[in-house]
């Protein structure tokens, strides 16, 4: 690519973010990495694995909340796990949250509280991949790193006219952004990359007219720039089923338990059920309850994980509480909320329980 189109793309792209970028709570205005006023690691770091899978939008508030909580990270490092696993519950793919926890210990035991200044040295921090490093390198450190998520690929396999299919073209784009990212400015290009993907650039109806890389952009040129990325068919999800058994005690407390520490959902609340399997012919009738009651079926929950889908038979039943294995408790309706439980199970509790509980799992958003 010659000199003169990367800088072409670079500057416009710069323009339109000094102008146009979103407001979010990790971020600090642009041109103030460049100046070395630099953005505190840890709330990009935060951030960063927060955003991984999950929208802006979903995360602001678990991101207040944490910083309120543990405002640095030798504060995170001496939390309970526990703690983080609570206030983490509903954001999804909670080995996310292990390996933060992970990475705060590491940081705050063995590098002095100190996070790496440069990519490499990020690499070595539990949890964090070559996005987030690269991502972390960028925004926080101004460190020329190729930043490369959903949003970037789809900006620049229309910018370019990218053919080859996702993800055989991940190697492609990261070429073309590290040829096209400014050695002044790299954080705040990627966040303008990021910002364009989010806001103009979308999967579905770009708003082309207004993107200030309309002149440069080939897919724009070809007239369809919503044939890209281009993408490999993904085969289809395995199917598992199970069953789910909500009890629910007279004062409207719901029996949990903790799963295993290790594999899907480790050390998560859950109600009692079954194995997942991908049997058709698996034991996913109330005949498979804990203990024995008057256990009605309330609904089927489908969920999607990464590499299955879980059909779940969700059943119900008012109990008394006797004979009930040790290590499960009650959860009254107030304190349900700050029990660790996976979406999955909000879901569960969601179909078998009086609205009244279901408005104390899922509470109304402010206007
Ligand atoms: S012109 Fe349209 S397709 Fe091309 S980068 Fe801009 S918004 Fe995306």
């Amino acid at each position: 690519m010659a000199q003169n189109q990367r800088s072409v793309i670079a500057d416009a792209l710069l323009g339109w973010y000094d102008a146009h970028h979103r407001e979010l709570p990790w971020r600090v205005p642009p041109h103030q990495i460049a100046r070395a006023v630099q953005p505190d690691p840890y709330r990009i770091w935060l951030s960063e694995i927060m955003l991984q899978q999950t929208t802006v939008e979903a995360v602001k508030p678990y991101f207040a909340k944490f910083v309120a909580q543990w405002p640095d990270v030798t504060a995170l490092a001496v939390a309970p796990e526990d703690d983080i696993m609570k206030a983490w519950a509903g954001l999804g793919y909670y080995s996310r949250a292990r390996n933060l926890k992970k990475c705060a210990d590491f940081i705050a035991a063995d590098l002095g509280g100190i996070f790496p200044d440069t990519e490499e040295g990020l690499r070595t921090l539990p949890g964090v991949g070559p996005y987030t490093s690269a991502a972390i390198a960028a925004i926080a450190f101004n460190r020329p790193a190729a930043v490369v998520d959903g949003n970037v690929e789809r900006v620049f396999s229309r910018l370019f006219t990218v053919t080859t299919p996702l993800p055989a073209a991940k190697k492609e784009i990261h070429r073309l952004v590290s040829d096209v990212l400014p050695h002044d400015r790299p954080g705040d290009f990627a966040q303008a990359v990021m910002d364009l993907g989010a806001t103009l650039c979308s999967p579905r109806r770009p708003k082309c007219m207004l993107c200030p890389l309309k002149e440069m952009c080939l897919a724009l040129k070809e007239g369809e720039p919503e044939l890209y990325p281009i993408k490999a068919a993904k085969p289809e999800k395995p199917v598992r089923r199970g069953a789910a058994f909500v009890a629910v005690r007279h004062d409207g407390a719901i029996l949990l338990r903790k799963r295993p520490g290790r594999g899907l959902l480790a050390g998560m609340s859950e109600p009692p059920n079954t194995d997942w399997t991908a049997r058709q012919d698996g034991e996913t009738s109330a005949t498979a309850a804990p203990f024995e009651g008057d256990w009605q079926y309330a609904s089927t929950i489908k969920h999607v994980f990464t590499h299955f889908e879980l059909r779940l038979d969700v059943f119900r039943a008012d109990c008394v509480d006797e004979n009930m294995p040790q290590d499960w408790w009650w959860s009254l309706p107030e304190t349900l909320l700050s029990e660790a439980l996976p979406s999955v199970m909000k879901k569960a509790i969601e179909a078998a329980i009086p609205a009244a509980t279901k408005r104390l799992l899922s509470p109304a958003k402010p206007n």
